[in-house]
């Protein structure tokens, strides 16, 4: 399960974060997810109380913010909605489609004390 991997850097990069702001611990976590990531957010969530351990993390609250993905059709210009098995546009049949969001996969808030 590689999201251990991930949980576990999302983790290390909090937590030098908040190291750097002179945390005492971390209360919770905000994070993006895209739905293009290749991450399943309820794995990352499963992983996230054991990869806190021993860490300024101990005890925090993991939330998961999800993200669309989205799409543009190079050839006809329609915007899309992507997931993991899009490869064509639905206008149009196009394959030269371009990800415009979808692929997040970072920490965008923490509350730290
Ligand atoms: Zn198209």
């Amino acid at each position: 399960m590689h999201e251990l991997g991930i949980t576990r850097s999302i983790v290390e990069i909090a937590e030098e974060n908040a190291r750097r702001q002179g945390a005492q611990r971390v209360l919770s976590v905000t994070i993006e997810i895209g739905d293009l990531a290749g991450v399943i957010p309820d794995s990352v969530a499963f992983c996230y109380e054991v990869c806190c351990e021993g860490t300024l993390l101990a005890g925090s609250e993991l939330l998961i913010r999800q993200v669309k993905g989205k799409g543009r059709c190079r050839d006809c210009g329609a915007d899309i909605d992507l997931d993991t098995t899009t490869f064509n546009c639905s206008t149009c049949g196009s394959y030269a489609l371009e990800r415009l969001q979808g692929e997040e996969l970072r920490v965008i808030e923490m509350e730290i004390e």
